[in-house]
């Protein structure tokens, strides 16, 4: 699944696409080596807090991921695998950063994947997140 943003005057992003179902941006990580298929939510609060899920191409057990989010290894009660399905809460945004930076590496493999995240901010997003509003 892929969207399309676009750059903000005040560095955020915004979709301006319906997401659209593909199998272009797999066969892409396929040609990598990859072991990622799909992630979700595409961008996610500055404030932190919220789930992300990662969709593995083969059912995985923990110690076979080496995770690193932010350049913060994750320990074993930071993340859960299901089957397939990678999930772990996001992490405040460091500052003066624009993305949540995810890299995921197979213990057998040299190959880590990559991601970034673009942050997004607090004021003005529909998804809930970790933080209740205060306003
Ligand atoms: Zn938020």
């Amino acid at each position: 699944m892929f969207a399309i943003y676009i750059k903000l005057s005040n560095d955020q992003f915004e979709c301006v696409s319906p997401p659209i179902y593909s199998d272009l941006i797999k066969e892409t990580y396929h040609a990598q080596s990859v072991i990622v298929d799909s992630i979700f939510p595409k961008q996610v609060c500055e404030r932190g807090g919220q789930m992300i899920f990662i969709q593995l191409n083969e059912a995985m057990k923990k110690h076979h991921l080496d995770i690193k989010c932010n350049d913060k290894k994750l320990n074993d009660n930071d993340f859960q695998i299901t089957e397939t399905i990678l999930s772990f809460e996001s992490p405040v945004c460091i500052q003066g950063s624009k993305y949540l930076h995810i890299i995921i590496r197979k213990n057998n493999s040299q190959d880590p994947m990559d991601f970034k995240l673009p942050y997004h901010s607090h004021d003005n997003h529909s998804d809930p997140c970790g933080v209740i509003n205060e306003d």
